[in-house]
């Protein structure tokens, strides 16, 4: 017999509204990211030590249906981030398949993982939050340790499927010490270039990680 399909899930925030995605959301984050960046927000989903609990797609549906009324009262639904969600794309595959139809998923992700990864979770994500950090591979290696080809391969991938510009809200924060507001604007046009037609500039906060 095969293993159950589970996911580690470091926690749960309810009640969520207009941060991401329409209506009340519940942020589930997982553990685990490719990426190391200098400000993560969220820097326990590196810690191998800490305690996630591992739970099925069916019942990470039962444990948010407290919710239901919520998300149908207002359209919203789910939003996976973290971490990395898409490390856990056939975990996300199936609970979009058991989860009620009328919730909405969102997902905020760098899209840093292979292309298989995206293409499971496609048919089913309503919005997409891309954490883009910056387009030039230098600042981004810098910043997040890693190179950006594959990011970057991803959303041009992302962007030729019909009607997906829509669906997508790039993030491109101004990262105090890595980039400058010119670099954040070559992204953008970059973007643009490719096709992306919704952003969301912000500035990140100065602390830094030990
Ligand atoms: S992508 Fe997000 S979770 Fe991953 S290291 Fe960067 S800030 Fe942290």
């Amino acid at each position: 017999m095969s293993a159950e399909l589970t996911a580690p899930i470091m926690g749960i925030n309810r009640h969520r509204l207009t941060t991401d995605g329409v209506g009340v959301t519940s942020l589930v984050a997982f553990h685990g990211c490719p990426l190391r960046c200098k400000y993560c927000f969220n820097n326990q989903c590196h810690d191998p030590n800490f305690k996630v609990k591992f739970v099925t797609p069916k019942q990470l549906v039962e444990q948010l249906a407290i919710d239901n009324l919520y998300f149908l009262a207002t359209g919203g639904g789910v939003c996976f981030g973290g971490g990395e969600p898409l490390l856990y794309s056939e975990f996300i595959d199936e609970f979009c398949r058991v989860k009620p139809q009328q919730w909405k998923v969102t997902i905020e992700t760098s899209l840093a993982v292979p292309r298989a990864n995206i293409e499971l979770v496609v048919p089913h994500i309503d919005q997409y939050l891309i954490d883009v950090k910056d387009c030039n591979p230098d600042i981004y290696q810098r910043y997040t340790g890693r190179d950006n080809a594959q990011m970057i391969e991803n959303l041009r991938w992302l962007l030729s499927q019909e009607g997906m510009a829509e669906k997508i809200i790039m993030r491109l924060p101004l990262i105090p010490d890595f980039n400058t507001p010119d670099d954040r604007q070559r992204s953008r046009a970059l973007l643009t270039e490719m096709g992306a037609i919704h952003f969301d500039e912000f500035n990140y906060k100065t602390h830094i990680n030990a």
